[in-house]
């Protein structure tokens, strides 16, 4: 199935599917300026897909050259962006090359910023290999490395030319990163969409489980829901921030943990999401009861949801509202966080009081 973002001339297709790389000449040739492509791709990623979606390219008579850089967030840095740049430079690469970035949302953030940057702009292509990858990172054009002073500081607003979500390629992810990435699946329900929460709720086991008909439907959906959020604010002056829900807390726990397997990113924003909707009923915006729900849901899927299991034990609310601080969506100091008012209905706020949020922070450092 095709989805479209619309964005004027840099509108482009999503596609779904399940065994999408066999047949990617199809899909690649039509968006290529010229049938050349280089491949990027990390080592994990390479050893299950680099061949086929090579023989399929091929096949379609469009030259190929690959890159296999090391796996893990360590690559979304500096010294890998450039040595990425110099290796696709080194090939004699030409304006109408297109880079194909074949991996989770490390490698779609890396490859897309040097797409971005290389001779001012390569066309480039998605094929997203990671739960989280398909629903999130691979569509909407954010692109971007790693700093000492924090995560995705540097980067680019870019959009690919395509994206190929081949759903099939969640049978080698290993049931971690499953759950990390659903963490960004249940997001797009908890903002605005009670019924997909709710077909969720009723089908995320499975989804887990390996049911490829139930993965199809939420990679669409939530690629469906990503695109337009996209379509409407590309640069994230209004509605977009609302894909930011549980991120605010997410990213100050990914600082102190150091932004490495000790929790993985979706890890992060499921405790986080648990903290905003906990912070949201406090404050007296959302029922206790839809609190409850969500917490039930993810408790049932064993998704991370307690800051208490993370040897949080020397963290303080002064770190980690430190952490906060320097987030990108501070503004005049002022941190932004997406509340709820019930499951289904998140919205942005700017009002929440420093005191409130120490208080919460508190709570769930505490043994209760
Ligand atoms: P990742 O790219 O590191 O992939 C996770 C691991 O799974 C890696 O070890 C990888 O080699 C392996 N892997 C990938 N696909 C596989 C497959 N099909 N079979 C077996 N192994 C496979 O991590 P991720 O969770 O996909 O992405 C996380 C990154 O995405 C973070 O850097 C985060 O900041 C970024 N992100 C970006 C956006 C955005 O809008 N640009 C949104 C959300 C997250
Ligand atoms: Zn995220």
């Amino acid at each position: 199935e095709t989805l479209r973002v619309e964005l004027g001339e840099r509108s482009y297709d999503i596609v779904v599917g399940a065994g999408l790389i066999k047949d990617a000449g199809k899909w690649i040739a039509p968006v290529l300026a010229r049938p050349r492509v280089v491949i990027v791709t990390d080592e994990n990623v390479a050893a299950h897909y680099l061949a086929p979606l090579t023989k399929s390219l091929k096949d379609a008579s469009i030259r190929v050259d690959a890159i296999t850089l090391p796996a893990g967030e360590q690559s979304k840095s500096f010294a890998q962006f450039e040595k990425l740049c110099e290796s696709i430079l080194a090939l004699g690469i030409e304006r109408s090359t297109t880079l194909i970035a074949l991996g989770g949302g490390v490698m779609g953030d890396l490859v897309g910023f040097a797409a971005a940057s290389i001779l001012r702009g390569l066309a480039f292509i998605q094929v997203p290999t990671t739960l989280l990858s398909q629903v999130d990172s691979s569509v909407g054009g954010k692109t971007g490395i790693n700093t000492a002073h924090g995560k995705n500081l540097v980067g680019a607003f870019y959009q690919p030319k395509l994206v190929l979500a081949d759903t099939a390629t969640l049978n080698t992810l290993d049931r971690r990163q499953l759950l990390a990435g659903y963490s960004e699946v249940v997001k797009y329900g908890l903002i605005d969409s009670p019924d997909f929460y709710e077909w969720l709720e009723n089908h995320a086991q499975a989804l887990i489980d390996g049911d490829m008909d139930k993965r199809r439907h939420a990679v669409l959906t939530s690629c469906a829901a990503k695109a337009r959020v996209v379509a409407e604010d590309e640069r994230e002056g209004g509605k977009r921030a609302l894909l930011n829900l549980g991120h605010t807390f997410g990213h100050a726990l990914e600082a102190e943990t150091g932004y490495g397997d000790a929790l993985l990113h979706g890890e992060a924003v499921s405790i986080g999401t648990v903290m905003a909707f906990d912070l949201s009923q406090r404050l007296g915006l959302c029922p206790g009861q839809d609190f409850g729900r969500m917490l039930a849901h993810f408790d049932a899927l064993k998704l991370p949801t307690d800051l208490r299991r993370l040897n949080a034990g020397d963290w303080t609310v002064d770190r980690l509202m430190a952490h906060m601080s320097h987030d990108k969506k501070v503004e005049d100091g002022k941190l932004t966080f997406i509340l709820a008012n019930r499951i289904g209905q998140a919205f942005i706020s700017r009002d929440v009081q420093n005191k409130d949020v120490r208080e919460l922070l508190d709570t769930w450092l505490k043994n209760k």
